[in-house]
């Protein structure tokens, strides 16, 4: 299935300049939304994974269906002040400034084998950042699973060590 024709583009969002790859057409697409999950599934069993971890919000959305899949839990990485429990903490850069997330401390547990997913990898800050919060939670980062990547952003070289899966690929 070519999964690239179920994105949308809408140009000037959230700034002007943006061109914004929206994913709600493909999750709105019955057979679009089953192949996703599906292939990202393909990719990543037998690879031992204890929890899956997704950024707020579309990260929730394909890493929720990928966890239970994959036979495993889903942890949640959020923004400021969402999260009722004690925290790890991880700045990050952004274009303009800096922003914060954020992992309950006993979220993951050490060494569990953990995979970080979210809808798109741009220029690398938040998975980056979802990275090390995994690392400060001493759980073992085994991979990065994308929907989609625009390649020429060069996020893959802005994170921590570990294969990085994308079904869909803009240069
Ligand atoms: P990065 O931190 O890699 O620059 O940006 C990736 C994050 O921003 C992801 O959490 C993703 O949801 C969001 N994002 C940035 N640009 C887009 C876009 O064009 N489409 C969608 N769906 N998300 C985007």
């Amino acid at each position: 299935m070519d999964l690239q024709t179920l994105i949308r583009d809408i140009p000037n969002f959230p700034q002007p300049g943006i061109l914004f790859r929206d994913i709600t057409t493909l999750l709105a697409h019955p057979q679009g939304l089953r192949f996703t999950i599906d292939e990202l599934t393909r990719r990543f069993q037998g690879w031992g994974i204890d929890a899956v971890v997704g950024p707020e919000s579309r990260g929730f959305i394909f890493g929720v269906p990928l966890a239970y899949t994959l036979g495993c839990g889903f942890v949640p990485v959020r923004k400021p002040g969402k999260l009722p429990g004690p925290v790890h903490q991880r700045e990050y850069a952004l274009e303009y400034g800096t922003d914060r997330l954020e992992i309950h401390q006993d979220g993951i547990q050490p060494h569990q084998r953990v995979l970080v997913v979210d809808d798109l990898l741009a220029t690398g800050g938040t998975a980056r950042a979802v990275g090390e919060l995994v690392h400060q939670a001493q759980g073992e980062l085994v991979g990065f699973g994308f929907v989609i990547e625009l390649a020429g952003l060069g996020g893959r070289k802005q994170l921590p060590p570990a294969p990085v899966e994308t079904l869909i690929t803009y240069g």
